[in-house]
């Protein structure tokens, strides 16, 4: 199935260009990463796209925002908070509080070093490095689309209060919009 943000180019808006600190290169310290780019705690992405009455959502984060850590989960402590977290993430539309619109998720996929196999996670993520991401993608067909006025994130904020901000890159009715959300301020009209 061709996915819908895929097919759209999002251009890099200010805010993308502006996630380096004022400190200088992210390179200088701790997250030095290879070409998948910064991996910073506390921050996440999500990319936002409104075409109709289908709506896409791809959130990308720091495994550490929404479990706590990032290495493979071998105890039963570990093993349940990874458990949890992939519970909420499977619950998107009240992730995401799409109360109005009428929208039902047709599609999630959840892909994560901490989500496979622990054997298998032995022969790639889990002694690479110290990080791990977790993506989250979904596919919702809204029947009353005209009726979604904003993306909420208090809930994700509220459910991983790890997530300090949330780098959103959104396409929807009104054209591209590039907003940073936090707990203080969640919500971006489509
Ligand atoms: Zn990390």
């Amino acid at each position: 199935m061709r996915h819908l943000l895929l097919a759209l180019p999002f251009a890099l808006l200010p805010l993308v260009a502006a996630q380096g600190h004022e400190h200088g290169h992210d390179h200088d310290h701790e997250h030095s990463h290879d070409s998948l780019g910064a991996h910073e705690h506390g921050v996440a992405s999500l990319n936002a796209a409104l075409d109709g009455n289908l709506l896409e959502l791809q959130l990308e984060s720091p495994a550490m925002n929404l479990v706590g850590f990032e290495h493979a989960a071998k105890s039963d402590a570990d093993k349940a908070k990874v458990a949890a977290a992939k519970r909420e993430l499977e619950q998107p539309i009240t992730l995401f509080a799409l109360n109005s619109g009428d929208c039902k998720s047709t599609e999630v996929e959840l892909e994560s070093p901490l989500f496979g196999d622990a054997d298998h996670d032995h022969d790639h993520h889990a002694h690479e490095g110290e990080h791990s991401d977790i993506h989250a993608h979904y596919r919702f067909e809204c029947a009353k689309a005209n009726e979604l006025k904003q993306l909420d994130l208090a809930e994700l904020f509220k459910r991983f209060p790890a997530t300090e901000k949330i780098q959103v890159q959104l396409i929807g009715p009104n054209g591209q919009q590039g907003v940073e959300l936090t707990p203080a301020q969640p919500r971006l009209s489509f």
